[in-house]
């Protein structure tokens, strides 16, 4: 009868242990052999948490110290030459030095870059590859964690990143070359890797090769092909997984590779429509495309969210296919828990009803199990009883609310349109404002120093009265707001001291949004969010930040920037309702906003940004699918910005280099301003407006705000001129590429000072 098991589990433990553990190593407070023995501890208490839910073959080789891609480099050693060189020997501390430049022994050197897990909020380690790259067999922590598995008495299925994934996520060191051509390089490493598993005994391998569900060029496939071949009679049965999105594009290819099973997921298909995510991949068709002798697992359980399942119709979509394969079905989450939280259990104060249509990691093992048990015993009533809430949840009060629903379909195309074009706009803004040429600003954050988040911890705690608080939050307003001026930026913006989190700060002001305690999930190394759940339809109840900004405004003659977070991040770095399609959620957000837009510029606020640096992750994997998501996505946040009057100026924020291929979408959100992140490239993101003529103002980022190096004058002055080539000078902004809330307000002064001395000079010398 069919057979359970995990892609991967949170690694990061219930209550972050893994975080603390790694960082009071890195602090120099425990010793490396105490950090690989807390290591042990928490791996040894996962594999306990998925088997006590009914899990049979467990993971090993989904824990990671840093990010499973940077283990795999390991593993493969490859080390980007500046580590080997500077550092010597490989261990964990070069692992630490590759994921951020440091650690506790050896000499500081740059970090390889991060980037975005396919559609995820996970980063991993970009592997920096040469065209000459070796590769060889370096790092045996893999074979450490399956000894200790096996030690423990589970059935370890060790778990790899697949070669033609990770040279697909590499990026080429030096000139460009064809990754792909080191595949026969890296295949007998991958070889070696599996036969010494077979000599510890492994039976099953699972090789991840979630590239298949992008759109793939043949060269790909091919690699795919060969790299199964290769790998295949290595004394190990492979069980080849895909994830994240449907792969049915290519299962002749599929069927055709020499593996002895096959994992697809079987609840993200992101249709064009974008519905809802729980679709209809067809099972019966999958399990026609493997022998009766390969194994189908079938990835039933959403692996990227919260939700429990509904477990009574997978049951009767799984039933007849497990009668027909028995012990050759598996059944499974989607994909590795990685993205889950670890244990809803630790939560205690959930509502009752929002926690009943929960399930995180560890229920998700139990709904595996329930779901077997079914499949045995064909007694559906304690499934009926699982999935009773979720029916419940369908006509829930706390869901549904008829005014927003109401709103929503009334949307007209009208509504997500400005009363004017962008030029007539831009006129009359110019007058209201009264702004130089290069006009300087900020993104929106400054300092969150300590004092700030302890007067936060001490008015959670309950220690500080609400109007101590608020007291204390609009003297830090205050000092930023003098700090402004004295520094003579043109547009000031209030700083944010009163936001934990630009996220958070809404979601706990918005109706329909639900926090948890500890629901951490892994973004970076050790860095954990703990996303809000968006359970019911969006509404505003009252205005979230117009006291604010409004007193802000009261401190200044200057133009004060009101500050939101737009419906596209709001809607990305939360976990999404899977009762609803993103585009309607997105639009219920993009609604309460435009209240707050509206009651803003009655307010008497000229400028407010809608912030939206999630716009691109939000991105369908498949590209022939990024059109109807980018119409949608720029929709919503055309709505939330379309109330204001023509006067009032709607700026937008997006903090990342890759640009080329959606600038026109971005045009097409038709901001008046948009500041973006091009400082770290020396403004090579601006080459997007070589092809394309980018209509509206903006302000491509002169200060990179992620290092403590203050830009001087003249660099300053250098990129703002190569900004000059591109957009004509009259549309240009001066302003940092992000927010600085990280930044000290030492360096921030410096930098700032140094960033309007730059436009100062540059518009004297322009007259
Ligand atoms: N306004 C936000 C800030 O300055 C924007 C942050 C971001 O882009 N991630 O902090
Ligand atoms: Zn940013």
């Amino acid at each position: 009868m069919a057979r359970l098991h995990n892609l991967g589990f949170p690694r990061v433990g219930k209550k972050r242990e893994l975080k603390f553990a790694v960082e009071s190593y890195w602090a120099g407070n425990i010793t490396q052999t105490q950090l690989l023995a807390q290591g042990e501890t928490i791996r040894e208490e996962n594999w306990a948490l998925q088997a006590s839910a009914g899990v049979e073959l467990l993971p090993v080789g989904d824990f990671a110290w840093y990010d499973h891609v940077l283990a795999t480099s390991l593993l493969v050693g490859a080390i980007p030459e500046r580590h080997r060189k500077a550092c010597g020997s490989v261990d964990l501390d070069t692992l630490f030095r590759i994921g951020r430049g440091r650690a506790p022994t050896g000499c500081a050197c740059a970090a390889s870059e991060m980037t975005k897990w396919f559609n995820t909020n996970y980063h991993y380690i970009v592997p920096e590859l040469s065209c000459d790259q070796q590769f060889q067999l370096t790092w045996s922590e893999l074979f450490e964690q399956v000894e200790q598995a096996q030690k423990l008495g589970h059935q370890a299925k060790a778990v790899l990143v697949g070669p033609v994934t990770y040279l697909y996520l590499a990026k080429c060191a030096g000139q460009e070359f064809d990754k792909l051509s080191l595949l026969e390089k890296l295949l007998p490493v991958y070889q070696q890797v599996l036969a010494k598993l077979a000599v510890q005994g492994v039976e099953w391998v699972q090789i991840d090769e979630p590239i298949l569900t992008l759109e793939l060029t043949q060269e790909y496939r091919d690699a795919l092909k060969v790299s199964c071949s290769a790998l295949a009679g290595q004394g190990v049965k492979l069980l080849l997984a895909s994830y994240f999105d449907s792969v049915s594009d290519y299962y002749t290819d599929i069927a055709s590779y020499p593996v002895e099973g096959v994992h697809f997921d079987c609840v993200t298909v992101e249709g064009v429509h974008f519905d809802c995510v729980t679709s209809d991949v067809d099972m019966l068709k999958l399990d026609s495309l493997l022998s009766s002798a390969q194994v189908l697992s079938l990835g039933v359980v959403d692996g990227r969210n919260i939700w429990r399942t509904d477990l009574e119709t997978t049951y009767a979509k799984v039933k007849n296919i497990a009668a027909k394969r028995g012990d050759n079905l598996w059944l499974a989450p989607s994909c590795s828990l990685l993205h889950t939280p670890v244990d809803l259990e630790q939560e205690q104060e959930l509502d009752n009803e929002l926690r009943a249509w929960l399930a995180f990691a560890k229920q998700k093992g139990q709904e595996l199990a329930l779901l077997k048990a079914t499949l045995i015993s064909h007694d559906i009533s304690a499934l009926q009883s699982y999935c009773a809430p979720i029916k419940a949840r369908l006509t829930s009060k706390s869901v549904n609310n008829l005014t927003v629903q109401q709103r929503v379909s009334a949307l007209m195309v009208a509504d997500g349109q400005r009363n004017s074009a962008f030029t007539q706009r831009i006129a009359k803004q110019r007058a209201a404002l009264n702004l130089p040429l290069l006009p300087t600003t900020t993104i929106g954050s400054f300092a969150q120093t300590h004092t700030i988040r302890q007067a936060r911890r001490d008015f959670k705690a309950g220690k500080l009265s609400t109007l101590q608080y608020q007291l204390q939050m609009a003297a830090e307003i205050r000092y930023a707001v003098k700090e402004q001026e004295a520094l003579d930026l043109d547009v000031l913006v209030h700083g944010e001291a009163e936001r934990n989190d630009m996220v958070e700060y809404f979601g706990e002001l918005l109706e329909g949004f639900a926090f948890t305690q500890f629901g951490w999930v892994q973004s970076y190394g050790t860095r954990c969010v703990k996303p809000p759940v968006i359970w019911g339809d969006v509404s505003r109840e009252k205005p979230m930040t117009i006291e604010w900004i409004h007193y802000a405004q009261s401190l200044t003659d200057k133009k004060m920037k009101g500050m939101l977070t737009g419906p596209v991040t709001l809607l990305f770095w939360s976990f999404i309702r899977d009762d609803l399609d993103k585009a309607t959620i997105a639009k219920q957000i993009a609604l309460a906003l435009r209240d707050e837009v509206l009651d803003l510029q009655n307010a008497g606020i000229k400028i407010i940004q809608i912030d939206e640096p999630a716009f691109r992750e939000g991105m369908p994997l498949k590209v022939s699918q990024w059109q109807a998501y980018l119409e949608w996505a720029a929709y919503a946040f055309r709505v939330s910005a379309s109330g204001v009057k023509d006067e009032t100026q709607i700026h937008t924020h997006m903090c990342y280099a890759e640009f080329n291929d959606i600038i026109a979408a971005i045009a097409n959100m038709d901001a008046d301003v948009i500041t973006i992140e091009t400082s770290r490239s020396n403004m090579e993101l601006l080459d997007a407006f070589e092809g394309f003529a980018y209509p509206n103002d903006i302000g491509p980022g002169v200060y990179d705000i992620h290092t403590p190096n203050v830009p001087d004058i003249q660099w300053i002055k250098t990129l703002i001129h190569k900004a000059a080539r591109k957009i004509p000078v009259e549309r240009l902004w001066v302003n940092p590429d992000c927010g600085l809330k990280t930044r000290g307000w030492e360096e921030t002064r410096q930098a700032l000072d140094n960033m309007v001395k730059a436009a100062k000079e540059l518009r004297a010398e322009l007259k």
